[in-house]
């Protein structure tokens, strides 16, 4: 199945040839080792529009045959087809709190090239050209090892433009419509930029990606939803093998949902939004009494360490929320997953044990419909690998 943020390009034939050679790099994917004759079979496409796609695909560095053809019952060989992980590359970065990441995988996912630096981002134009020299240096790393790299993606917490080259609002980092594609490209100079197509997404539905395209399972949990636990709060979903954008997209922007009518006051305005309660800003002042400075994640896993009940009490509190939040959110949607990512989903106990327990309370009342919950496995890769799999999504459906 196709997956796509935006519309898939184009019509007539090229399209429903794109559509075709997307099905069988799924299927591939899903299945390593299958041979063409069940490529036919699980597709329903003719036996010489495989020969030919797989053909095609083998040509540009999508799969590779195996090197031992095994026989079938009827005797002719079975050779078996799988990703290749050797000739095409892909670049995914991140803008995160005070740091910026990129990363080069292959189709796998398996990470090549990866560099983490801290940086003050709140001026746009030095954001970009520092993002640029990284990209540039992953660029290099790759083509080095003889990659040829399909494009750039950067995750970016905020909401970003349907053209995604635009940042709309991004008030973690104080950016209102800031045009960090164009930044972008032109820090990169003209020979690279003719090479290397770059776009953005948000950080939630990048990370959502990881877990979608790179996620272990074998069959893919739908819908999924990744909830993004830091300083904001916001989600990727995954509905149809799409990510949901919305009608202005806004999609996903569940930390401003309202728990709380007379509650805090939170930076969108309103009163009571998950954020204010589930975020790490929120957990940071339930522990200091204090708006600022917000407590990093590792000052709070350190407190948590050497046994300070109030940690535990503020993490299980917020943990309680993001279970209610869980729920309304499973209300609308009823996702078969839910993916907990961020840098707050990492300190597990008591913060997500608390959020498990009072969705399955809740859920317990009334329907007794069951969700699935893990923890992101990415870690604090998953907005870099989710970006870098936007880039494989797109390159498939060109
Ligand atoms: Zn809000």
């Amino acid at each position: 199945m196709a997956l796509s943020d935006t519309a898939p390009a184009g019509s007539g034939p090229t399209r429903l040839k794109r559509l075709n050679r997307t099905a069988i790099v799924e299927l591939v994917k899903r299945r390593p080792g299958i041979s063409r004759s069940e490529v036919v079979e699980r597709t329903g496409l003719t036996k010489s529009t495989i020969s030919v796609l797989v053909q095609e695909l083998i040509e540009e560095g999508w799969l590779r045959e195996g090197d031992s053809p095994q026989s079938s019952e009827i005797g002719r060989p079975r050779t078996p087809l799988s990703l290749d992980g050797h000739r095409l590359g892909l670049l995914g970065a991140e803008i995160a709190a005070g740091e910026l990441a990129v990363l080069g995988c292959n189709l796998l996912g398996e990470v090549l090239h990866a560099r983490r630096i801290p940086h003050d981002q709140r001026d746009v134009d030095s954001t970009a050209s520092a993002l640029a020299r990284l990209i540039a240096e992953a660029h290099e790393t790759l083509s080095a090892r003889r990659y040829r790299v399909l494009g750039a993606a950067v995750g970016v917490p905020g909401v970003i433009e349907s053209d995604a080259s635009r940042v709309r609002f991004a008030p973690a980092l104080g950016w209102r419509d800031a045009p960090l594609g164009d930044r972008l490209r032109a820090a990169l100079g003209p020979r690279r930029r003719r090479k290397l197509p770059v776009t953005l997404l948000d950080e939630a539905r990048a990370s959502a990606l990881s877990q979608y395209v790179f996620g272990a399972q074998t069959a893919r949990a739908e819908p999924l939803v990744y909830l993004s636990l830091g300083t904001t709060v916001g989600a990727g979903i995954v509905v149809g093998g799409r990510l949901q954008r919305g009608n202005n997209g806004l999609a996903g922007q569940v930390g401003h949902m309202v728990l709380e009518p007379d509650g805090r006051r939170c930076g969108c305005g309103r009163r009571g939004c998950a954020e204010t309660l589930v975020s790490q800003t929120a957990v940071s002042r339930l522990i200091t009494g204090k708006e600022a400075p917000v407590l990093s994640v590792d000052e709070i896993a350190g407190r948590l360490a050497a046994g300070d009940g109030l940690a535990a009490e503020a993490l299980a509190r917020a943990g309680r929320r993001l279970g209610l939040l869980m729920l309304n959110i499973g209300s609308a949607i009823n996702p078969a997953e839910f993916v907990l990512g961020g840098p707050l989903a990492q300190l597990g106990d008591p913060f997500v044990t608390a959020a498990v327990e009072t969705l399955r309370a809740e859920l317990g009342r009334f329907d007794h419909h069951d969700v699935s919950v893990r923890i992101c496995h990415f870690g604090r890769d998953a907005c870099a690998i989710g970006a870098a799999a936007s880039v494989l999504l797109e390159a498939m459906l060109e």
